[in-house]
């Protein structure tokens, strides 16, 4: 059985942030599939959000498949004037070696890229509680989940930083994965 969810945030009725003729949920499984490929290498099996290749299903089919996973990332992308990337937990719901994976998550996919991991609190830079969210409580990370905002879609450094590291990025990514499951 796989140990590994990974979710693209929104889906095909849900675009998310939409800039630059670009929509966040195309960017989310973009990515989801650059990681599961890299998984893959390391024969570490996922499960995606998905049955068909190019569907992506709603956040309460997303939680479903989340419980009982040892890993479980959904990927969006932010919004609204900031900068850089940061992964989200469920507060008072994680451990803390789910939130050590949050923060190490976020510091390579900065190191990476070139994006820089947003700081919250400096005890715990690229890490966020679901908490301190504009939505305040998060399905999938009280669902056991993490998110990460991989970056602000509205900032064009951002965007080229992210659009040039992509690969880098999901090898970044799959690697943590791996030394989170002991690899
Ligand atoms: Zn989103």
């Amino acid at each position: 059985m796989a140990q590994v969810l990974l979710s693209a945030g929104h889906s095909n009725t849900d675009p998310g942030v939409v800039r630059n003729g670009l929509r966040e949920a195309d960017i989310a499984r973009e990515m989801r599939d650059l990681v599961r490929v890299r998984l893959a290498e390391y024969k570490i099996l996922t499960d995606v959000d998905e049955n068909l290749r190019d569907t992506n299903l709603p956040l309460t089919e997303a939680i479903k498949l989340a419980r009982g996973k040892k890993i479980a990332i959904e990927f969006h992308v932010n919004s609204g004037g900031g900068t850089g990337v940061e992964t989200l937990y469920g507060d008072t719901w994680a451990g803390r070696k789910q939130i050590d994976l949050a923060i190490s998550l976020s510091k390579e996919i900065a190191r990476a890229s070139g994006l820089k991991a947003r700081i919250w609190h400096p005890k715990q830079p690229g890490a966020k509680p679901d908490t301190a969210s504009a939505r305040k409580i998060l399905g999938f990370c009280r669902a056991g989940g993490l998110i990460i905002e991989l970056f602000f879609l509205d900032n064009k450094d951002d965007l080229l930083k992210y659009s040039a590291a992509k690969s880098a990025i999901a090898q970044a990514i799959a690697r943590q994965i791996q030394l989170a499951l002991g690899g």
